[in-house]
C-alpha cells in the first residue's frame, strides 16, 4: 500500500512552507467514518439544549482566541490580519444562530382530525461531511459544521489543501469547549480524498463549497450515491451604478468590494456596469483603486498559480481590446519577493462578451461594461449562468426595487458591494452558483442537516386498563 502523501502548506505572503499535512487515502476515510458513527451514537442521544451549550462555549473560545486564530488564517491564506478577524466574526454568527436551534428546531404539534394528533420531529442524519474552498478557512466551514453539529450529526471536515491549519484549530476548540471526541474530525486531502468521502457509504450528507465544476460534479456524485447533496460553486457579480449613486459612499464601496480578500471572494464585484453618465465616479474609482497596495491594505493572492492565471487574464483582455486603467500585474512588494501579489486591476471599454466580463477571474481585477438603461444593466446581469449576487448604488428606491425584482441572483445588495445576509437570512446563491436545494446557512441549514419525522397518533378516550383514580 502507497504511503500516504504529504501536502505542503505555504504561505502566500512569502512563498515559504509553514507546515504539511497527509492526505487521508480511503483507509483513513473510512477510520473516520467508524469513529464519526460512533461518536454520533452518544451527541445524538444528548438533548438539543445540551448540544447547544458546547456551541455557546465554542464561540467564547473562537472569540477568546480571535487574534491568534486570525493570525493563523492570515498566514496560511495571504489575506490580512483585519480581513481574517472578519471572516471569523461572520462565522461566529452562524454559531450564534445554531445555538438557538433548541428554539428553532422545535417541532409541530397539530390535532388532525378528532382525536387525533399530529406531532413532528427533527432528528440527525448521521455522520455528515463538509468540504471547503481556501478562500475562507474558518467561516465556510462555519457555515456548516455549527448547524450540523446543533442537529446531532457527526461531521467530518475535508478543507482544502491549500489552508488546512486553521480548520484544525478549530477542532481543538470544539473539543476544548466539550464536544465528545468523534463527533467533529478532519481529514486532509484533495480531489481522491473528498472522491472517497463521497464513495464511502457511511457519509449521510455532502455539503461543498468552492469553484463550480467541481460543486456540480461532487453535487451529482454524492447524489448519485443516494447522499444528500448541495454544492456552491463559483460566481460572477455584477455591480450597477446609476448616476444618482451617492459618490463617496459608491466609490469606497465598490474599491472594497473588488480588492478585499485580493478579490478571491465569491461575492466580491467583479463587474461594474456604468448607467448612462457616470464618467466622474469611474474615475474617482480607478484613482482609489490605484491608491491600495498590495501588502498593506492588500492581501496576496493564494498561490503562484492563482497570480499567473489572473494575470493571464489580464493579458488576454487587453489583447482583446480592453483599456487597462489600472494594471496590477508583475506587483513587488518590497521583502516579499517569494510573495504572490497582484494588484489592484481595472479593465474598460470591454464587450460583454469578453471572457473577463463572462468568466469568473477570482483576482482583484474590476471589469467596467456601460449600459444605457437600468433594464439593460439588469439584462447583462442576467445573462450569465451564475446566479450568486448582484448590487445596485443609486438614491432612487424606485429603482432598486425593480432591479432587486428583475436580477436573476440569489443575494442583492443596495448601496453594498458584498451583499452577505446576515442570519437569520440564508447564505445561498442561484443557478450555476448553487447545485441541490436550499441554502447552506439559516432554516435551510436546519432542514439539510435534519430529517424530519412525522407521528400520527390516536388514543382511545377509556384507558380501559383500570388504572386508579381514572373515571
Ligand atoms: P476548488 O473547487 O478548487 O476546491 C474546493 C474544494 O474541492 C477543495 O477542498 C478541494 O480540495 C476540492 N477539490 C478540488 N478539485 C476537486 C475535484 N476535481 N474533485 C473533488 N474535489 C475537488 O475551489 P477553490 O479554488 O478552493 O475555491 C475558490 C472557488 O470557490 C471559487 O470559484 C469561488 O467562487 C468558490 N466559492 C464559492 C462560494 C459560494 O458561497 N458560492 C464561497 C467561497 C468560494
Amino acid at each position: 500500500m502507497p504511503a500516504p502523501a504529504a501536502i505542503p502548506v505555504s504561505s502566500p505572503w512569502d512563498g515559504t512552507v509553514i507546515g504539511e499535512v497527509m492526505a487521508a487515502d480511503a483507509a483513513t476515510v473510512d477510520r473516520a467514518v467508524v469513529t464519526a458513527q460512533a461518536g454520533f451514537q452518544a451527541w445524538s442521544r444528548i438533548p438539543v439544549k445540551d448540544r447547544a451549550q458546547v456551541l455557546f462555549r465554542f464561540k467564547a473560545l473562537v472569540e477568546r482566541d480571535l487574534k491568534g486564530l486570525a493570525a493563523l488564517i492570515a498566514r496560511e491564506n495571504g489575506k490580512t490580519e483585519a480581513e481574517a478577524e472578519a471572516e471569523l466574526r461572520k462565522g461566529v454568527e452562524v454559531v450564534e444562530y445554531a445555538t438557538a436551534l433548541p428554539h428553532l428546531g422545535a417541532g409541530e404539534f397539530l390535532e388532525v382530525s378528532s382525536g387525533v394528533d399530529g406531532w413532528s420531529r427533527r432528528l440527525p442524519l448521521g455522520v455528515v461531511a463538509g468540504i471547503t474552498p481556501f478562500n475562507f478557512p474558518a467561516m465556510v466551514p462555519m457555515w456548516m459544521f455549527p448547524i450540523a453539529l446543533a442537529c446531532g450529526n457527526a461531521f467530518i471536515l475535508k478543507p482544502s489543501e491549500q489552508v488546512p491549519l486553521t480548520p484544525v484549530r478549530l477542532g481543538e476548540l470544539l473539543a476544548e469547549a466539550g464536544l465528545p471526541a468523534g463527533v467533529f474530525s478532519v481529514v486532509q486531502g484533495d480531489r481522491e480524498t473528498v472522491g472517497h468521502l463521497l464513495d464511502h457509504p457511511g457519509v449521510e450528507a455532502v455539503a461543498f463549497v468552492g469553484s463550480t465544476p467541481v460543486a456540480r460534479e461532487v453535487q451529482r456524485r454524492a447524489a448519485l450515491a443516494g447522499k444528500r447533496a448541495l454544492a456552491l460553486g463559483g460566481a460572477k457579480n455584477h455591480l450597477v451604478i446609476l448616476p444618482d449613486a451617492e459618490p463617496d459612499l459608491t466609490v469606497a464601496n465598490v474599491v472594497a468590494s473588488v480588492t478585499g480578500c485580493a478579490g478571491q471572494r465569491c461575492m466580491a464585484a467583479s463587474v461594474l456596469v456604468a448607467v448612462g453618465a457616470c464618467e466622474p465616479l469611474l474615475d474617482r474609482i480607478v484613482a482609489e483603486a490605484g491608491k491600495v497596495r498590495p501588502g498593506i491594505e492588500m492581501g496576496a493572492v493564494i498561490s503562484g498559480t492563482a497570480k499567473a492565471r489572473i494575470e493571464a487574464a489580464i493579458a488576454r483582455a487587453a489583447a482583446e481590446g480592453a483599456a487597462v486603467r489600472l494594471d496590477g500585474r508583475g506587483a513587488v512588494v518590497p521583502g516579499k519577493a517569494g510573495g504572490w501579489y497582484v494588484g489592484p486591476t481595472v479593465l474598460d471599454r470591454v464587450k460583454p462578451e469578453a471572457d473577463c466580463a463572462t468568466e469568473e477571474i477570482f483576482g482583484p481585477v474590476l471589469t467596467i461594461l456601460r449600459a444605457a438603461t437600468l433594464d439593460e444593466a439588469i439584462g447583462l446581469v442576467n445573462r450569465l449562468p451564475f446566479g450568486n449576487a448582484a448590487s445596485i448604488y443609486t438614491r432612487s428606491g424606485g429603482a432598486a426595487h425593480r432591479f432587486a425584482a428583475g436580477v436573476n441572483v440569489g443575494m442583492v445588495g443596495v448601496n453594498l458591494g458584498v451583499p452577505v445576509p446576515r442570519e437569520p437570512f440564508s447564505f445561498g446563491g442561484w443557478n450555476q452558483s448553487r447545485f441541490g436545494a436550499g441554502d447552506i446557512t439559516g432554516g435551510d441549514g436546519i432542514r439539510f442537516w435534519s430529517k424530519l419525522k412525522k407521528v400520527t397518533q390516536r388514543w382511545p378516550e377509556d384507558p380501559g386498563g383500570g388504572l386508579p383514580g381514572w373515571h
